[in-house]
């Protein structure tokens, strides 16, 4: 059996940990210290302010197997995603780091040593590329590996150049390339041309390693000065040297990515490999589905800001192909259960938050079904009216409609209409960007917030903004009211600089009391004061990652960019967010006591008056054990334990056993809330001093929110008291109807309940003696009809169950005989007869009941003795049953 991906991902990190590397965890996929950037998408983002010289770690050799995203930007352009053999939004990136430690040369002797010692990858498969003037690197491959100098080849600074950005850090590269074969498909071949080797863009050389030599530093002008100390930085993708060690000449066939294909497989009853286009949905939905449970996993929502912005782009995308494949259902949640299969063991997080993340993707499918439903059908419709358009040209105003009332995201329009043979030219863009403009014109006059359409206007500027300013500064731990100064204003996605009285604006202060939403916790309001004017801060929250925006309501006169103002929070609210803060806390640990540690955050609502808290738990949870923790809880808070937040290094945090939360972007210093020994968790929200000021916890509802989540609402403090006092002023009112003191009431109701079962007890005793003596009266009213007894009644108000007990009581009455009951009860007319056996030679009840249902507009029949039937229109019901006297005549006498 070939090397597992698993397997490769530790063989080279203990290679690595042999060679006096320090294996460092992959960090998060959102960037810890890097605003700008949207996810990590390489092993050095964490190492960045290292390799700066601006933090120093205590070793100075490191190895990483990196989680990394890719989305969006010129080199990884989504819609390729699926229609490659080797694209990915997400894929782990393996790399070696020396900070100033070695430098080329055992960069190259380590990568050498892997590839073709522990990996055993043949020699003469592979070739060597380095910067055209690297006459060092040059050298070295040659000394180093023993390569020949045909085997290195020479290349420019597109390929072999690498920099942080435009000025800093920067330097040579130099990259191994695996021959896989000259049957692979070569553009340059097919157009008549030769193929370039590892230089080529064809899968025939692949490479597998880029090793950067970071030997300069640029400044401003250009002028690139040796750093004094040089360092490595490699990377590898795990994906695809796995393909190479597996035989495979894609990704998607490595054991990395082929169970999620045949978990899709499997759902969709289609086969891989059967077409072609069946063959990129499933493939699309292999890669967002892992892309999707890790962005999940690190605190990404699906929204219209930003990252979330790009989480849901990925996540619809794979929905639709899902569609493609006829998954009209919600089916990416159940993908994500095998990626946590393929990748929990190297990535525990992703076991953890395991519900969280399928609970997500499930109400994120959901969703989209919806706006999709509507969207497409929209679609449908404008292709059918634009049939026999010339050109097949899709108009901008149409993308624009579709994305602003139906919610139809603009890139997926566009693979709609591209998949139906139209096209969507640049024109198009245009005009949809113009309409967007004026959109963004209308929302600016009319100040409106929250619209879908706010949505990627948004995202620029904030992506503008967050590179622009300074991160503003949080002081709400310590202070609620400060002064600050605005520097900037955002409405409508545009950037002003006055807002007047009426406006509502996005403001951003350089620092402020106010806590912007996030891990559950809802975000400040308060007020603004300037010199020209006030507003009401009505929402805080981020943007753009970490920028910290004021939703404002401009009350009177005027505020302006850069005027000095006076923030405040308001106290009474924030009072309750902290109470049900603390509170959350608390609930957690105690649920992880009562009910077991496998119960983890699913989700968190932190608002002023209440909280919700959602768990993984696979069973109901019993009132006993809800009672047990809502006691736990209140133990803990009138011990009135001590609230103590602390800032720490992320490694510390864990050791020291503090969970890891949803919606905390944790970076190495993070914050670690922790409640004596009770409790002790990741987050950045705002906390009692004490618990005792919670004064009373109190879980208002328990139940089930999705398969294996639990929801758990709860309240304190004030809100605590009032709920009690609502639960107790009914008791009382209850207890007063009955006079007695509420403690009685259970006894009391127990009693009245156990009354009430003897008395409907009795009544339907007195209702079978009616019946029967009612029955004893038409017996003696049966007549003689061609010599046999015939019993024909009408009983209205009896249903057909009613009908047959009194004729049961009729026939041990009667003995011999015929019988026909009707009754009419709610519009509905009932019929039932029964004849004696002696009888049924001559009279059969079956034809009886036939002969009779039709005049009350319906149908009947069965046995012999016994039959039934029914209709609608009593009206004729008398008429009916006297037609049975008739029916018997015709039969002649005994
Ligand atoms: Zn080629
Ligand atoms: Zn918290």
């Amino acid at each position: 059996m070939a090397m597992t991906g698993s397997e490769l991902r530790q063989r080279f990190l203990d290679y690595f940990a042999r060679h006096g590397h320090t294996v460092v965890r992959s960090s998060p996929l959102v960037p810890a210290h890097d605003p700008t950037l949207l996810f990590t998408n390489a092993g050095m983002v964490q190492f960045k302010s290292v390799f700066l010289g601006e933090e120093s770690r205590d070793y100075k050799r490191a190895a990483t197997a990196q989680k990394c995203v890719r989305a969006g930007g010129k080199h990884n352009d989504l819609e390729n995603v699926g229609r490659t053999a080797r694209h990915h939004t997400f894929f782990e990136m393996l790399g070696n780091f020396s900070f100033g430690d070695y430098f080329k040369e055992d960069a190259i002797k380590f990568c050498w040593e892997l590839l073709t010692g522990e990996l055993g990858l043949p020699k003469d498969r592979l070739k060597a590329t380095v910067f055209t003037d690297d006459d060092d690197a040059f050298a070295l491959w040659k000394t180093v590996a023993g390569l020949s100098g045909d085997r290195i080849l020479r290349l420019g600074e597109k390929d072999n150049f690498w920099a942080m950005g435009d000025t800093g850090p920067c330097g040579p590269c130099s990259e191994v390339h695996f021959h896989q074969g000259d049957h692979i498909p070569c553009a340059e071949e097919q157009a008549g041309r030769k193929c370039l080797g590892p230089a080529c863009d064809c899968d025939r050389w692949l490479e597998i390693w880029n090793l950067v030599f970071m030997q300069f530093n640029r400044d401003a002008s250009g002028k690139m000065t040796p750093l004094p100390k040089p360092s490595i930085d490699t990377g590898m993708g795990l994906e695809r040297i796995a393909a190479v060690m597996q035989g495979k000449s894609s990704n998607y066939d490595t054991d990395l990515l082929w169970p999620l294909i045949s978990h899709v497989e499997r759902l969709s009853a289609k086969r891989y490999g059967a077409e072609a286009e069946h063959d990129v949905s499933m493939r699309v939905i292999a890669d967002h589905a892992r892309a999707a449970t890790f962005l999940i996993t690190d605190g990404v929502m699906p929204s219209n800001e930003w990252r979330g912005y790009v989480l849901r782009r990925i996540m619809r995308r794979a929905m639709r192909h899902g569609r493609m494949l006829g998954l009209m259902e919600p089916f990416l949640w159940d993908v994500t259960k095998t990626v946590v299969e393929i990748l929990g063991g190297a990535y525990p997080e992703i076991v953890e938050a395991q519900s969280r993340v399928a609970t997500a993707v499930r109400q994120e499918e959901e969703h989209f079904a919806e706006a999709l439903d509507r969207g497409t059908a929209k679609i449908r419709d404008y292709l059918e009216l634009h049939a026999k358009d010339a050109g097949k040209i899709v108009a901008g105003k149409f993308l624009f409609t579709l994305y602003d009332t139906h919610g139809f995201p603009t890139d997926l329009a566009k693979e709609v209409f591209e998949d139906a043979g139209w096209s969507v030219p640049p024109e198009a863009m245009q005009q949809f960007e113009a309409e967007m403009e004026a959109q963004r014109e209308r929302a600016r006059a009319g100040a409106s917030f929250g619209g879908a359409t706010d949505g990627e206007a948004s995202v620029e500027i904030y992506r503008q903004l967050s590179a622009q300013l300074p991160k503003p500064e949080f002081l709400g731990y310590t202070q609620m009211a400060t002064p600050a100064r605005i520097l900037a204003m955002v409405a409508g996605g545009r950037r002003l600089t006055e807002a007047d009285q009426g406006q509502t604006v996005e403001v951003i202060l350089d620092r402020t009391p106010a806590y912007a939403e996030s891990g559950g916790q809802m975000g400040d309001t308060g007020a603004i004061i300037g010199r020209d004017g006030q507003g009401v801060i009505e929402d805080t929250y981020y943007r753009g990652g970490q920028m910290i925006v004021h939703r404002v309501r401009v009350t009177g006169g005027h505020l302006r960019e850069n005027q000095e103002v006076a923030v405040s929070v308001e106290s009474r609210r924030r009072q309750g967010l902290k109470l049900h803060h603390t509170g959350t806390h608390l609930l957690h640990a105690a649920l992880r006591r009562i009910l077991g540690t496998h119960v983890a955050q699913a989700g968190s609502l932190v608002a002023p008056d209440h909280l919700r808290f959602d768990f993984s738990h696979g069973m109901a949870v019993k009132d006993s054990e809800v009672a047990k923790v809502e006691d736990l809880v209140n133990e803990h808070v009138q011990a009135n334990i001590v609230v103590t937040p602390a800032e720490m290094d992320l490694d510390a945090a864990l050791q020291s056993g503090a969970m890891a939360l949803f919606g905390e972007k944790y970076g190495d210093r993070v914050r670690v809330v922790r409640i004596g020994d009770f409790s002790t968790e990741l987050c950045g929200g705002t906390h009692l001093d004490a618990t005792g000021q919670i004064g009373l916890f109190k879980v208002v509802s328990e139940g089930a929110v999705a398969s294996g989540v639990r929801r758990i609402e709860a309240v304190t403090g004030e809100a605590a008291l009032r709920h009690v006092g609502q639960e107790e002023a009914a008791l009382r009112e209850s207890a007063g109807l009955l006079k007695i003191p509420p403690l009685e009431l259970p006894q009391r109701l127990q009693k009245l309940l156990d009354e009430q079962k003897q008395l409907e007890k009795q009544l339907r005793d007195l209702e079978a003696r009616v019946a029967k003596s009612r029955a004893q009266e038409l017996a003696a009213s049966a007549k003689m009809v061609a010599g046999v007894p015939v019993l024909s009644a009408r009983l209205d108000g009896l249903d057909a169950e009613g009908l047959r007990s009194v004729m049961d009581t009729l026939r041990e009455r009667m003995g011999s005989g015929v019988i026909c009951l009707g009754s009419s009860m709610d519009g509905k007319v009932t019929l039932v007869a029964s004849v004696s056996k002696d009888l049924t030679k001559r009279i059969q009840a079956g034809k009886l009941v036939q002969e009779m249902a039709p005049l009350v507009g319906g149908k009947g029949g069965g046995r012999p003795d016994l039959a039934q039937g029914g209709g609608t229109d009593a009206s004729r019901l008398d008429e009916a049953l006297a037609r049975v006297p008739v029916l018997i005549e015709r039969t002649g006498a005994v």
